[in-house]
């Protein structure tokens, strides 16, 4: 698969780990958790090649990482029970496709509307971190 030497994704490089951290890998994708945690539980499903949009997948390709995208939304579901869950594909200026999968909250920040990418104001310990990893990869059942 084609790497794109810009792209903190393809790289794997400081860029994305000064944001978030591996939790796994899925079918075609791998799983992060979200360093900013004012969404709690809040992840991000990466797609394992450089691909823009979602229809430059085929039906086989999309349909997998929708797959994982769902099987990453319904254990955060389970572990963290938000009201809601919220998606999000962006990209503008990094083209590599990926999902932020944002539980809410009713009464907490931005119930109602859009998630924001970055609020800068939520950060845990290592240990809840970690805390947090595992329990997700229970529910996922990887390791
Ligand atoms: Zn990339």
């Amino acid at each position: 698969m084609e790497k794109n030497q810009d792209c903190m994704y393809c790289m794997e490089d400081e860029r994305r780990d000064h944001l978030m951290i591996e939790i796994g890998n899925l079918d075609v994708s791998t799983v992060f958790l979200f360093k900013e945690q004012t969404y709690r539980g809040r992840c991000n499903v990466v797609y394992k090649g450089h691909v823009k949009e979602l229809f430059h997948l085929n039906e086989q390709e999309s349909a997998s990482f929708i797959h994982d995208v769902n099987r990453v939304a319904e254990a955060l579901d389970k572990i963290f029970e938000p009201n809601k869950i919220n998606y999000g594909a962006y990209g503008d200026t990094l083209h590599h496709l990926h999902m932020h999968i944002v539980p809410k909250y009713e009464g907490k920040e931005n119930w109602g509307s859009t998630f924001e990418m970055n609020l800068g104001k939520t950060y845990l310990t290592d240990n809840e971190y970690n805390e947090m990893i595992e329990k997700i990869k229970t529910q996922l059942q990887i390791d």
